[in-house]
């Protein structure tokens, strides 16, 4: 039934009603009647153009479009998501998650004063590195280490710090870019360091770099390829022999890691990357790795390696600029202490336990998760369970993949436009789920949806009707 201007409430009224004692006490009341002022102004046209519905006027209904309204205006900005992109460690998403004793010494870190640089034992000013060196000592065999914000603030203080106005001479087979414009050549130019090329794209051999040492040289440097791999006619420099030509010629020699894994993943089923301590062993005498690749932590980048060379970095005015916060070395913290019991990690380190999750394990959820996404997508679309293969992500081992499973949403008629619409909804529900559009298909990886998420993730799927 269509209503008039004049059945519309008054404001007054409405802020009166008992219909709003919740919108008012969750908003406030400045809130609530701007909310309630648009929603009133929507409803006059409305009925201007002869299309109010009675229903519409109800002080419940009225309640419930401009909660609805507000809720979304007050809803945080960063928010939790599905990631089912198949990318595990995802850097717009993030990366690694936090393992719970992580998430907990973070709260903690943050209610109460802590002592971040304050040594309790001496009774003293303290260094904010030691809360967390031992524990990167005991893991990596190095002899001292130092945290900054990431990995990319790591490589650009140690540059800076041994390289300022000097050469670092590095192979063109790892001049490479990170995603989010990390490219070394760059960095280098940043921290104020030449950079001399060696060697080519394919093929780098120890005589290119005996070759490029001279007065100016401050630092050889190697970088892993993360993100890409060369194959076919190659040759590199094994570190080993390279940290020799470096002592012969009073040199250091920096590895710029990336990913940085404490363990061989190899005992976990997974492919097979340089750990920190093997790098040490083989000579580096600094290492750069990121905290929030393979070592499953927070956002972080870690130097270690000789004690004297730490030293000069610490002292550098820079690493005031670059260094971490307290919520960082607590969560920092608490991950590494879990890498202290091995035989428990894959179970307590979320990272490890998303990347070690078996494909057996993955395809028995996609088949109890299958009726109810169909359901929710209805008839528009068929939903498919199917094997797939999931990445590592963030420049971790690019070439091998994980076997995984999960679903390829098609329309069931061929239409442009039907499914990038359903990715959008998708994307809208209040814990967007994220996947990935190709092949004319939308692609669901469940890899990263745990067990613990698998009511939240259906109990949203109703958004999708309609
Ligand atoms: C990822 C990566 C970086 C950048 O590390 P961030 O922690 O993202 O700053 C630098 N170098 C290599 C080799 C990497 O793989």
């Amino acid at each position: 039934m269509h209503a008039g201007v004049e059945a519309i409430p008054s404001l007054d009224r409405l802020l009166r009603d008992e219909a709003l004692v919740a919108p008012l006490s969750q908003f406030g009341r400045d809130e609530v009647t701007r909310a309630l002022r648009a929603h009133l102004d929507a409803l006059r046209a409305c009925a201007r153009a002869n299309a109010l519905d009675a229903a519409q006027l109800a002080n419940a209904a009225i309640a419930a479009a401009i909660t609805g309204d507000l809720q979304r205006r007050h809803r945080a900005n960063l928010r939790a998501v599905f990631n089912l992109t198949g990318t595990v460690l995802h850097t717009n998403l993030g990366r690694s998650p936090l393992p719970e004793a992580a998430v907990a010494a973070v709260v903690h870190a943050m209610r109460a004063p802590v002592n971040l640089e304050f040594d309790l034992d001496a009774g003293k000013r303290g260094d904010r590195d030691a809360l967390v060196a031992d524990l990167l000592r005991e893991l990596t065999g190095a002899e001292a280490v130092t945290v900054v914000n990431n990995n990319a603030a790591a490589v650009l203080l140690l540059l800076n710090t041994l390289a300022h106005r000097r050469e670092v001479i590095v192979s063109r087979g790892e001049l490479v870019e990170i995603g989010g414009s990390f490219r070394i050549p760059d960095v280098m130019r940043s921290a104020g360091a030449k950079l001399i090329e060696v060697g080519t794209t394919n093929r780098t051999h120890l005589g290119d770099y005996a070759d490029a040492i001279g007065a100016r040289s401050a630092l050889l440097m190697r970088v892993h390829a993360s993100n890409y791999a060369i194959s076919g006619f190659t040759h590199s420099v094994e570190l080993g022999e390279l940290a020799t030509l470096a002592r012969e010629r009073r040199l250091p020699v920096a590895v710029d890691l990336g990913s940085g894994s404490l363990l061989d993943l190899s005992q976990f089923g997974l492919p097979r990357e340089p750990t920190v301590r093997e790098t040490i062993r083989a000579g580096a005498d600094l290492v750069t790795f990121s905290g929030d690749k393979l070592l499953g932590g927070p956002q972080a980048g870690i130097v270690a390696g000789r004690a004297d060379l730490i030293a000069r970095l610490k002292k550098n005015p820079l690493k005031r600029a670059l260094r971490v916060d307290k919520m960082t070395l607590a969560a920092l913290e608490a991950v590494l202490a879990l890498y202290r019991a091995p035989d428990t990690l894959a179970e307590r380190l979320t990272m490890l336990r998303l990347l070690t999750r078996p494909a057996p394990a993955v395809a028995a959820q996609a088949t109890r998760l299958l009726p109810a996404l169909q359901h929710a997508v209805g008839d528009a679309y068929t939903v498919a369970s199917t094997a797939m293969a999931s990445q590592i992500g963030s420049g971790a081992l690019p070439i091998d993949t994980l076997p995984s499973h999960g679903f390829a949403i098609r329309p069931a008629i061929r239409k442009s436009g039907v499914l990038s619409r359903l990715e959008t909804v998708f994307r809208a529900l209040p814990r967007p789920v994220l996947g990935r559009l190709g092949e004319k298909a939308l692609w669901l990886d469940l890899r990263c949806l745990e067990e613990l998420d698998e009511a939240e993730f259906v109990a949203q799927l109703v958004g999708l009707r309609g």
